[in-house]
């Protein structure tokens, strides 16, 4: 598989429907495998969280989850075809789900927000098998029993919405024991199945603007923004070093 370094990780460079390939081959392997879907806002985080470095090398694919990870690749001189969101990766994968007998846990958000996404796949997916769901707010005390309830309902894929990078990090930790072929760290994307959150529309995904209609949109994340010039800066940074 063709990849791109960026601060040292392996990007995959697919196309969606290689990474599809690449997911069905990991459900049908059986054994426990992760998939990150990285933006720039990650990365950057990663070169200060040892620990969500870790999680990322280790990873058995990262696919560039945003227009920030495909131009870091393309300023440092790798070919990347395209964006691979984590939200349309889900979708395409729950589209395939039921003629392949995937069952589906939705694990994360605040309550009742699995359970309308669970309806919501139901819909659009007629047929899928949502094994299990459980909102993402929880003790650690509370762990070895959602560990155990998401282990007893056998999920082939399992899907953990607890933002970046408390999904990389738990699934890192649990994954083995849950036994799933196929993890994700899927952030807002069960809130926006469940529509309590929008998605940039297509002509902002389109000119690459989907991060700025996030920042607008969660006032909260504007903060969160500032990490895009760093990391501009920094992939300039790496470019220079190479030369
Ligand atoms: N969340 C959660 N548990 C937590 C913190 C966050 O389930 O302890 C959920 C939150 O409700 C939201 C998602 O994680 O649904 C984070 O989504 P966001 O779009 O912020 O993801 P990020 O960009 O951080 O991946």
């Amino acid at each position: 598989m063709k990849e791109a370094k960026i601060f040292g990780l392996s990007i995959a460079a697919v196309t969606m429907q290689e990474a599809v390939a690449a997911a069905k081959r990991m459900i049908e392997n059986g054994r426990p495998s992760l998939i990150v879907t990285a933006n720039a806002e990650m990365l950057m985080r990663a070169t200060h969280d040892e620990e969500l470095y870790r999680v990322l090398e280790g990873a058995d694919i990262v696919v560039p989850d945003g227009a920030g990870t495909v131009w870091a690749a393309h300023t440092l001189g790798y070919e990347m075809p395209e964006r691979v969101a984590g939200f349309d990766l889900v979708q395409e994968l729950m589209r395939l789900a039921p003629a392949q007998g995937w069952r589906i846990y939705l694990f994360g958000s605040a309550p009742g927000v699995a359970e309308a996404a669970k309806a919501e796949a139901e819909r659009l997916y007629p047929g899928i098998a949502i094994c299990g769901v459980r909102n993402g707010f929880f003790t650690e005390e509370d762990e070895p029993e959602i560990v155990a309830e998401i282990k007893e309902a056998k999920p082939h894929i399992f899907l953990a919405a607890l933002g970046v990078p408390k999904q990389e990090k738990w699934l890192d930790a649990h994954m083995e024991e849950i036994g799933a072929p196929l993890s994700i760290g899927v952030g807002g994307t069960l809130d926006v199945m469940a529509g309590v959150m929008k998605r940039a529309p297509l002509w902002m995904q389109k000119a690459k603007l989907e991060w700025l209609f996030r920042g607008l949109m969660q006032p909260k994340r504007a903060g969160r923004l500032l990490a895009l010039p760093k990391f501009v800066m920094k992939v300039y940074a790496e470019k220079a070093g190479t030369k």
